[in-house]
C-alpha cells in the first residue's frame, strides 16, 4: 500500500471521529444561546408585568388626587353653605345657590371619574395577578428547560472530550503537512474535509470529477481536492 493510500486510510477514521466532534462542538457552541434566549423571553414577560405594576400606580394616584379635588370642594360648598346664615338679600342667597349648584354638578362628574377609575383599577388589579401566576408557572418551565439543556451540554462537552483523546491517537499517525491540510479544511468546511467520490461525483458538494481526476484519485500519488469545494477527495474500494 501506498503512503497516500495508508494516509487516506487514516484519514478516513479521523473524519468519523471529527465529525461526530464538530456536531458535539456545535451543540455545545449553539445550546447557551437556547438558553439565552429563553431567558430573554421570560425578562421580557417580568417587564410587562412591570409595566402593569406601573399602571396600577398611576390609576391610584389619578384616584387620590380626584379624591382630594372632591373633598376640597366639598368643603366649598360648606363654606358657602355657612354664608347662608349671613345673607340679608334673596339676591345673595341666590348668588350663592347659584355657586353651591355649579360646584355640585362638577362634584357628580368627578365622582363618575372615580368610579371609572375604580373600575380601571379592578382591571388592572386582576391582569397584574394573572400576568404573576403564568410568570410563576413560566419560571418553573423555564428552570426545568434550562437544566435539560444544560445537561445536554455537559454530556456533549464530556463526549467531545472522549473523543478529543480518541483523535489525538489517531491523528499522531497522519503525516503533519497533511494533517495541517486536512485540518485547515475542517475548519472551513463544516466539519468535513475527506469526502468519497461517489457516482463520478464529489459527494461534499455533488460537482461532477472528471475521469483524470479520478484516475489521479486512484493512483494515489498525492492528495487530490476537489476542483469546487475543495475537499479531499478519496473513492471507496
Ligand atoms: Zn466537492
Amino acid at each position: 500500500m501506498s503512503v497516500i493510500a495508508e494516509q487516506i486510510k487514516v484519514l478516513i477514521e479521523l473524519q468519523e471521529f471529527d465529525l461526530k466532534i464538530y456536531k458535539l462542538r456545535r451543540i455545545i457552541s449553539i445550546k447557551p444561546e437556547e438558553i439565552a434566549a429563553l431567558k430573554k423571553s421570560f425578562e421580557d414577560n417580568l417587564k410587562n408585568l412591570k409595566t402593569l405594576e406601573e399602571n396600577l400606580k398611576n390609576l391610584q394616584l389619578n384616584r387620590k388626587n380626584k379624591e382630594m379635588d372632591l373633598e376640597s370642594r366639598e368643603a366649598n360648598i360648606r363654606k358657602f353653605q355657612e354664608q347662608f346664615f349671613k345673607v340679608k338679600t334673596n339676591k345673595e342667597y341666590s348668588a350663592i345657590q347659584k355657586e353651591i349648584d355649579t360646584i355640585k354638578a362638577d362634584n357628580s362628574v368627578l365622582e363618575e371619574e372615580i368610579i371609572g377609575v375604580l373600575d380601571k383599577i379592578d382591571a388592572e388589579k386582576a391582569s397584574i395577578e394573572k400576568e404573576k401566576s403564568s410568570i410563576a408557572k413560566e419560571e418553573e418551565a423555564l428552570k426545568a428547560r434550562v437544566k435539560v439543556i444544560e445537561a445536554e451540554i455537559e454530556a456533549a462537552q464530556k463526549e467531545a472530550d472522549d473523543l478529543n483523546s480518541k483523535r489525538r491517537e489517531i491523528a499522531s499517525k497522519v503525516e503533519p503537512r497533511i494533517l495541517t491540510r486536512y485540518e485547515r479544511i475542517l475548519a472551513n468546511k463544516d466539519g468535513i474535509a475527506l469526502v468519497p467520490v461517489e457516482n463520478e461525483a464529489c459527494s461534499g458538494c455533488n460537482l461532477n470529477v472528471p475521469w483524470q481526476v479520478i484516475n489521479e484519485i486512484k493512483m494515489m500519488e498525492k492528495i487530490i481536492i476537489c476542483e469546487n469545494c475543495s475537499r479531499i477527495l478519496y473513492i471507496n474500494d
